[in-house]
């Protein structure tokens, strides 16, 4: 053999023996071999148990794949390479022209754009409804209905929906049920058990943790999952071994993260409650909360989104804002870094005064995703910045 075919070939088929690594390896490699046309028959035929190419399964995805739907509490997951494309997926392959998506009208911005300028193209109604009319899902379910969507808690606001209601109305309307779980996490609310057919999130945020990967999950029964996948392998959405690697380690210590994401959440919101400089707190574990009760029920911690209105409106919070030295100024959350950004700059930019008064957000709002800094550094750092 020569240079180059030595290069390309020296290694190859290295294992661990019978030393396995204790971690899960990442299988860089697009494609996998086969020894004969034999295997690559039983491959097809579903009886040789391996892989054939990494758009369609790879171990080090399937692995951490595992790992989700252990924390979902689902008989399977899937990762995709960004929450959108995992939403996006869902839609396309549960939907055909002449169906209709009932929606939350306060969304995600990206579910929002897929249903009014994606799915639209392609004859797949959605209805908008309210938060309160999502509350009573039969009175809005009509006979084109096949997809119920919504989120809880609701950015920015971090108003809750009744998920069993919802789930429990779908099954006897015979409509799928989906929720964004994103900004709870399945470690706060266990969705599939409480009835959703489909869980979502971004793997991007809570799940990963440590904000540096993007991706996305859908997770369910073998049975809604099944179709899911098939198209998954076709649109190419999957994500890459290396992220999902990286979303593996970021998993094992997440009931750690989320739990001290809630307690450093409950204290800068207790601290924020009634203080001088604020309008308004909205977090869900405080009794202040419109959907407290809501959230009690069907939440085991209250996650780390808090959300202020500033006193003094656009210029207060602006203000507050810049002076912020711990807690940076950041798009996303989930991570460990507290990060905040403005509503009206960011999720809620361009609407008109009413649009964002139908949204429930105001000029002088400021969001805060909670990290796992010391809780009283995040407190003194809003202290300064609200003097
Ligand atoms: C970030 C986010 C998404 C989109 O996820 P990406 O990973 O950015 O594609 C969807 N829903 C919610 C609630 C999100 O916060």
């Amino acid at each position: 053999m020569k240079q180059a075919t030595k290069l390309i070939h020296a290694g190859e088929g290295v294992d661990t023996g019978k030393t396995p690594s204790l971690t899960t390896p990442i299988y860089e490699t697009s494609t996998f071999v086969f020894d004969s046309v034999a295997d690559v028959e039983r491959y097809q035929a579903g009886k040789l148990d391996g892989y054939l190419y990494s758009r369609y399964e790879n171990p080090t995805v399937v692995a951490v794949e595992q790992k989700v739907a252990a924390v979902d509490g689902a008989e399977q997951s899937l990762l995709f390479s960004s929450g959108m494309a995992a939403i996006a997926t869902a839609f396309i392959t549960l939907l055909k022209a002449g169906d209709e998506v009932i929606c939350c009208s306060a969304i995600y911005g990206g579910t929002f754009h897929i249903l009014e300028d994606l799915m639209s193209k392609f004859g797949i109604a959605h209805r908008f409804v309210s938060i309160e009319e999502m509350s009573d899902p039969l009175k809005v379910i009509g006979p084109a209905t096949k997809l119920v969507w919504f989120e809880s808690p609701i950015n920015p606001t971090l108003r809750c929906i009744d998920i069993r209601t919802v789930a429990a109305a779908c099954k006897k309307a015979g409509v799928l049920s989906g929720i964004d779980n994103t900004f709870a996490s399945p470690i706060n609310q266990p969705v599939l058990a409480m009835g959703i057919d489909l869980s979502m999130q971004s793997a991007t945020k809570y799940l990963n943790g440590h904000s540096d990967v993007t991706g996305g999950v859908l997770s369910g029964s073998k049975a809604v999952i099944a179709p899911l996948a098939k198209m998954r392998r076709l649109l190419g959405g999957i994500m890459d071994p290396q992220p999902a690697f990286a979303l593996g380690r970021g998993m094992k210590t997440m009931p750690l993260r989320v739990a001290q994401h809630n307690a450093n959440a409950m204290a800068v919101a207790q601290f924020l409650d009634g203080h001088a400089g604020i309008e308004r707190v909205y977090y869900p574990g405080l009794p202040s909360h419109p959907d407290h009760a809501i959230a009690k029920g069907q939440m085991s911690g209250f996650g780390g989104m808090v959300t202020i209105d500033v006193k003094g409106g656009r210029e207060g919070a602006f203000r507050a804002f810049d002076r912020l030295k711990v807690i940076k100024r950041a798009a996303s959350l989930g991570g460990v870094e507290s990060i905040c950004s403005l509503p009206i700059l960011t999720s809620q930019y361009g609407l008109t005064d009413e649009e964002l008064v139908k949204a429930g957000v105001s000029k002088g709002m400021i969001r805060i995703s909670i990290g796992l800094e010391d809780a009283s550094d995040l407190i003194a750092d809003l202290e300064q910045a609200l003097a």
